[in-house]
C-alpha cells in the first residue's frame, strides 16, 4: 500500500499493490499513477493485472538505475490507468533475477498477462520508453 496524491485534484489516496481494475482517486475519479514494489514471493500477484506492466529490475548500488527511477515515476503519471510499474530489487529477488537473466541492470520488461512483450536494457531516455509503450498499448487495449 502507498499514499499517492491525485495529479488532478491533489487528494491523497491509498493505493493498494494489488487490486482489480486500476486505482482511481476517491474524490474526482481520475486514474492514479500505480507504482509498486515486488519480490520473488509477491511478483506473480503484483503482475496479475490487465494493464500493461513495466517491470523495473534494479539494485540500490546501480547508478543508472537511480537515473531511471524518476523517469519511471513520470511514465506512471503520464500513463495513469494504462500502465502499472512494478519495481523489483534484484538483490532481494534472486529467483526473478535468474528467471529474467538480469545480469545487466537496469533492465525493464514490458509485460502483459505474464508474457514479456519487450525488454529494454540500460538507462534509456523517456521518449524511447514512451515509444515502446505506445507501440504495445493499442494491441493490449483492444482486448
Ligand atoms: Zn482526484
Amino acid at each position: 500500500m502507498s499514499i499517492v496524491a491525485c495529479p488532478q485534484c491533489g487528494k491523497k489516496n491509498r493505493v493498494q499493490d494489488i487490486e482489480h481494475g486500476r486505482p482511481k482517486c476517491g474524490q474526482c475519479q481520475s486514474n492514479l499513477p500505480w507504482v509498486v514494489n515486488a519480490d520473488d514471493v509477491s511478483f506473480t500477484s503484483a503482475t496479475d493485472t490487465r494493464l500493461l506492466t513495466l517491470v523495473d529490475l534494479w539494485a540500490p548500488w546501480c547508478g543508472p538505475c537511480r537515473l531511471v527511477a524518476p523517469v519511471l515515476r513520470q511514465l506512471a503519471s503520464a500513463y495513469a490507468g494504462r500502465l502499472k510499474v512494478v519495481k523489483v530489487n534484484v538483490d532481494e529477488s534472486p529467483q526473478l533475477a535468474s528467471k529474467f537473466q538480469a545480469t545487466s541492470i537496469p533492465m525493464l520488461l514490458l509485460l502483459h498477462e505474464g508474457n514479456v512483450l519487450d525488454t529494454v536494457v540500460g538507462a534509456q531516455p523517456e521518449h524511447v520508453l514512451r515509444q515502446r509503450i505506445d507501440f504495445l498499448l493499442p494491441t493490449i487495449e483492444m482486448n
